[in-house]
């Protein structure tokens, strides 16, 4: 490499590892001329998007020579009475990757720092590294967050929490009471951004803190995402409720058209469409079980999960093992750059792809 253009590099982003998204699928089919694999990498809806989101979808595309409503009206319109709340409040994201993006842009100047846990997503740990301040990890309690020393850990440069609820990769939950206790802890000039990106599946078992806490809270930021429950990954939508000053800024961060056409229609109509919702719920639940019985009585132990997906220890090294699950059709996500060596994470998939990962994973032995 040229020695001059290297050295223009912004040190910061000179030494960044770049995030390792799952395996595509195509990837695996051509590299091992198989079919029908079956992707449990990402934590995607295996159910696919609602059917009325299709339909949606078709008329809208005819009109894509025309830029996308930047300010998102029809879309921040029902998620402002999904939750009740004005929609001075809400931020729309390219995912809620965009989202994370910002409050680390609008709150992280190089010498602050922000706070994560030991497992927490990967993009936390980039995205303050890429701005050029401290990311201060703290050590993990039973796979979850440890909040109180999430809490002593807090010093004059600290400007942002990060908390996944539930958490990726654990699968770890922090219930409402708990949540609350420490947001009341938090002193307000340090921003706490609640990353409930799988907040459908754990508020289908427990109660999870809402949307309406950022009124109590000011400093409270929680973020969303379609990617997960609703289906739409490969579009790219999330979002934020904060309140309505911190939205300000947020949204002065965002580039104008962050936020696609064909997404935020599919946005929109998934919000529509309850049902679908529901049914993806329902079989990551029966599915859930029935993964925790396989995994019981073949002797992997395994983290309890809020979401919908299991880390489990697979017994042995995890890229070993999600690189024998390969050839078989099986992409799983090793939990080895998230510094869980032996933890292998499913995806908790439709009935017959759990049955195909399951009976893979037996057929090493
Ligand atoms: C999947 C995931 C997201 C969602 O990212 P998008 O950009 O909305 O697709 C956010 N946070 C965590 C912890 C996740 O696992």
């Amino acid at each position: 490499m040229n020695l001059e253009i290297k050295d223009l590099i912004n040190s910061n982003i000179k030494s960044l590892t770049p995030y390792e998204p799952g395996k595509p699928i195509e990837d695996l089919e051509r590299e091992y001329g198989i079919k029908n694999a079956v992707k449990l990498a990402s934590n995607e809806s295996p159910l696919g998007p609602s059917p009325k989101v299709l339909k949606a979808l078709e008329e809208v595309i005819s009109g894509v020579h025309r830029y996308p409503d930047g300010n998102g009206f029809r879309l921040k319109k029902a998620l402002s009475s999904k939750h009740s709340v004005d929609m001075s409040v809400l931020t729309l994201g390219n995912g809620s990757n965009d989202i994370i993006e910002f409050v680390a842009r609008c709150f992280l100047s190089p010498k602050d720092n922000a706070i994560y846990s030991q497992y927490a997503f990967a993009v936390y740990p980039l995205i303050v590294q890429a701005l050029g301040a401290e990311g201060i990890e703290i050590e993990a309690k039973d796979w979850s967050h440890d909040l109180q020393s999430m809490l002593d850990a807090i010093n004059k440069d600290t400007k942002i929490i990060f908390i996944a609820n539930p958490n990726n990769p654990t699968g770890t939950f922090i219930k409402k009471n708990e949540m609350i206790r420490f947001l009341e802890k938090v002193p307000t000039q340090v921003i706490v951004l609640l990353d409930q990106a799988y907040f459908d599946y754990s508020n289908y078992e427990l109660e999870d803190v809402s949307s309406s806490l950022v009124e109590e809270f000011p400093n409270l930021i929680i973020s969303r995402t379609f990617s997960k429950a609703y289906g739409l990954a490969g579009l790219r939508v999330g979002y934020s409720v904060s309140s309505s000053y911190i939205a300000d800024f947020l949204n002065r961060v965002r580039q104008p058209f962050n936020v696609n056409s064909l997404a935020l229609a599919a946005a929109e109509f998934a919000l529509k469409d309850n049902e679908h919702l529901e049914k993806c719920l329902r079989i990551n639940k029966d599915e859930k079980e029935r993964l925790y019985k396989f995994f019981i009585s073949n002797g992997y132990e395994y983290i309890e999960s809020f979401a919908n997906f299991i880390s489990f220890d697979c017994k042995g090294n995890s890229h070993t093992v999600f690189k024998s699950l390969l050839p078989k059709g099986v992409i799983a996500r090793s939990m080895e750059m998230y510094k869980m060596p032996n933890h292998l994470r499913v995806t908790i998939g439709l009935p017959e792809e759990n049955a195909i990962f399951m009976e893979s994973l037996s057929s090493l032995d």
